[in-house]
């Protein structure tokens, strides 16, 4: 595997704020990894430091193996062999569509036919050749926004930074242009860092994703596995979509796979908790709403089953949310929209103990096994 770029230990104070505390990972040539996080938690901040556009206090960055940080040497931007696509676009309002994505290989000396050929090129992956001799001003956003991506690409770049991307398209557009991203992303098979505050882009576009809070990381991972394992209590918050029971440790009854959550509201959930955890201590259970067993009422053969009412559906499509009141709490489920729940409805809401992913109160850490590897 080589390595396209290096970020060893970064760190960046403005004035009283620390942006980012000893950020390190690697992107192996041709992947891409995802910065996520909540706003303000040093995603810009990474990326522009390898751009060049920000000189990190201290901390390595390497590109294609050349250093182009370190204490007292910044390279500056145009000499990192690097392409941008930024939130705003910045393209050249006074210049038509191809002149926009001609630009840059003219720039690099690349001459006028072949500065020609790269855009047609870039213009036509992003399917936009036919609007060539389009006015900036006269395209939408969303056109806009791949026209951007159209100069990055007629740079023929090894890497692509790449800030929100999509932020300004509809829902639909967004999608797309995701899908269309990812094909690109393969066939030229560049090395990509693509910021975004969205869990379901970063989930589908990444081959690994770090998660940043408050400038340091909380975690590093294939998107399959930071959604399944969560490393942190934040990082279970923030990936998908789940239910937090919050309570304190009981002991175990026998038959019971691990120790027993008595929650604020007073329900008896088992957990598949054991290993340094104990009763007695303050843990919150996160427990997605795909992973909540919605059955006929009376089914309560397995652990953690107990009677509920239906108190709101909201269709999404092939899926519906589920509301289902609990005694004083309500539990939120996932269920396909054929099963036609009906609102005041009776039913049994099963919480299956290998679906809780447990954190101490401290932002503890769950091993793979459901045994508590540290807490914090
Ligand atoms: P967003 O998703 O909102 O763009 P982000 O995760 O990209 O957020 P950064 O822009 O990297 O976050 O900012 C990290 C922290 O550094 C924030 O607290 C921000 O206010 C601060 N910061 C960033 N740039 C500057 C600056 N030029 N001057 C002062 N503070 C800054």
């Amino acid at each position: 595997m080589t390595v396209a770029i290096e970020v060893v230990d970064l760190c960046k104070r403005f004035a009283e704020t620390v942006a980012l505390d000893g950020v390190s990972f690697e992107v192996p040539d041709g992947e891409v990894l995802s910065l996520l996080g909540p706003s303000g938690c040093g995603k810009t901040t990474t990326l522009r430091s390898i751009a060049g556009l920000e000189t990190p206090d201290d901390g390595i960055i390497r590109i294609g193996g050349a250093e182009v940080v370190r204490k007292g040497r910044n390279v500056p931007p145009e000499e990192r062999g690097l392409s941008m696509v930024f939130q705003q676009y910045a393209l050249w309002p006074h210049l038509d569509v191809k002149g926009n994505v001609m630009f840059g290989p003219l720039m690099r000396h690349k001459g006028k036919a072949e500065a020609h050929e790269r855009a047609k090129r870039a213009l036509e992956m992003v399917k936009l050749w036919h609007q060539r001799d389009r006015r900036i001003a006269q395209l939408s956003g969303g056109q806009q926004q791949r026209v951007a991506l159209a100069r990055a690409l007629a740079l023929e770049p090894k890497v692509v930074l790449l800030d929100e991307p999509l932020s300004n398209l509809d829902a639909k557009l967004r999608e797309e242009t995701k899908l269309e991203l990812m094909e690109l992303q393969r066939a030229l098979g560049f090395t990509a860092v693509y910021v975004t505050h969205d869990q379901g882009e970063a989930l589908s576009l990444s081959d690994q994703i770090v998660i940043l809070n408050d400038g340091r990381i909380e975690q590093i991972g294939a998107p399959e596995e930071i959604w399944s394992d969560p490393a942190s209590r934040f990082v279970a918050e923030f990936i998908g979509d789940s239910n937090t029971f919050d309570g304190v440790l009981e002991p175990t009854r026998p038959g019971e796979p691990g120790l027993v959550l008595r929650t604020t509201s007073g329900m008896r959930l088992v957990t598949n908790l054991r290993g340094p955890f104990g009763p007695g201590d303050e843990i919150t259970a996160f427990v997605a709403f795909d992973d909540v067993v919605i059955t006929e009422t009376g089914d309560t053969a397995r652990h953690n089953v107990v009677a509920g009412h239906v108190r709101l559906t909201s269709f999404q499509g092939y899926s519906s949310l589920a509301m289902i009141e609990v005694g004083d709490v309500v539990v939120t489920a996932r269920v396909p929209s054929r099963s036609r729940l009906r609102e005041g409805a009776a039913v049994s809401v099963g919480i299956p103990p290998d679906a809780m992913k447990c954190f101490g109160v401290h932002n503890g850490r769950q091993a793979v096994d459901g045994t508590v590897a540290a807490v914090g």
